[in-house]
């Protein structure tokens, strides 16, 4: 299915130039349709079933509207919301966001998006803190539990650890300790709740580590390690995979879909860094780890400030996601499309 192309003309008067303009506009129609089709002709095989964005955001200026329709259009079924507490780049065109704003929009369009307890808050950017929580993040801990407990929310994320900085400021670059009170804290609240918890760690060895200590403390707790475990290189990813069956991973904004995408390597690389895809298509390594492990990954557009939820950056995500999808034999596409996310969010089918 192509996205339907709908032109509304205010019907004003028939004078010959808005017929003029009207035909214009028909005609352009048609080209952006010729251009999307000679474009998936192009990229092969499309995945064409829904979608569930398992990695999404909500910002203080996020336009709802927008969110409904560019999900719409995608054929994305549901989407996750993280709020993000910290204050955008672009300060009052993008101020912060709040999980109450996620539960508007859950309540606003039902079954279509899904709260989760949002964790990227300035409160949590200092190492001190997640070793010996203060007041504020015992505070933050009960307000989660209250919040888990009224059922509205699936999940704890995305919880920032280890972030590589792509704007000044004080919660730009991040390091904080993945195994600590705090995490700890966390893991009983997700085991207590029977809810999954994302993290966004990039998969420096020596986290990776210490990561895998609180994995196994908590086997019947749910991990998602967002950003295709934190951009590790895949013979990682197939160790951390087969070691943690509790453990799973997001593709969130891993599509090569514009400079400033994690799918681009940027900020930066490490040398234990990857990337997934190279013009639209599965780097041949990776891919076998997504047919090998295909009920372990799930899909995400990770759009986290307001002035790229839109409908071209939305759109050319999950465009991409359906081109790789179309890559993979049709049951593993299924299941990172929407199976895995359907089972761990817990949504009805
Ligand atoms: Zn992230």
């Amino acid at each position: 299915m192509y996205p339907t192309l709908t032109i509304r003309i205010k019907h004003t008067s028939g004078d010959g130039a808005s017929r003029y303009f009207r035909r214009g506009i028909a005609l352009l129609a048609v080209f952006l349709a010729t251009l999307v089709i000679y474009a998936d002709a192009k990229a092969g095989k499309l995945y064409r079933g829904p979608v569930i964005d398992a990695h999404g955001h909500i910002g203080g200026s996020f336009d709802r509207e927008t969110m409904d329709r560019v999900t719409s259009a995608n054929r994305v079924r549901a989407m996750t919301l993280m709020a993000r507490y910290y204050p955008g780049p672009a300060g009052g065109r993008d101020r912060p966001g709040d999980d109450e704003m996620g539960l508007d929009l859950a309540v606003r369009f039902p079954g279509r998006f899904i709260p989760l307890v949002g964790m990227q808050r300035p409160i949590l950017a200092d190492p001190d803190d997640w070793l010996n929580p203060d007041d504020a993040v015992k505070a933050l801990l009960e307000d989660t539990e209250r919040k888990l407990a009224s059922g509205k929310f699936r999940g704890i994320g995305e919880v920032i650890v280890r972030h590589f900085a792509y704007t000044r400021g004080k919660y730009a670059e991040l390091n904080l300790p993945i195994y600590s009170t705090f995490t700890q804290a966390l893991s009983r609240l997700a085991l207590k709740f029977d809810v999954p918890i994302v993290f966004h760690m990039e998969g420096d060895p020596a986290l990776v580590k210490n990561f895998g200590r609180l994995i196994g403390e908590y086997p019947k707790v749910i991990y998602i390690w967002a950003h295709n475990c934190g951009r590790s290189q895949a013979p990682a990813i197939r160790q951390v995979l087969t070691r943690h069956p509790n453990l799973m991973c997001d593709l969130g904004g891993m599509t090569h879909t514009g400079i400033q995408t994690y799918g681009a390597g940027w900020p930066r690389m490490e040398s234990y860094t990857a990337l997934m895809e190279v013009n639209g298509k599965f780097l041949p390594q990776m891919q076998a780890v997504y047919e090998d492990f295909p009920d372990r990954f799930m899909i995400g557009t990770d759009i986290a400030h307001a002035r790229a939820m839109n409908d071209q950056i939305y759109g050319r995500r999950i465009r991409r996601f359906r081109q790789l999808l179309g890559q993979l034999s049709p049951s593993a596409a299924k299941r990172i499309a929407e199976g895995n996310a359907l089972r761990i969010f817990k949504l009805k089918n």
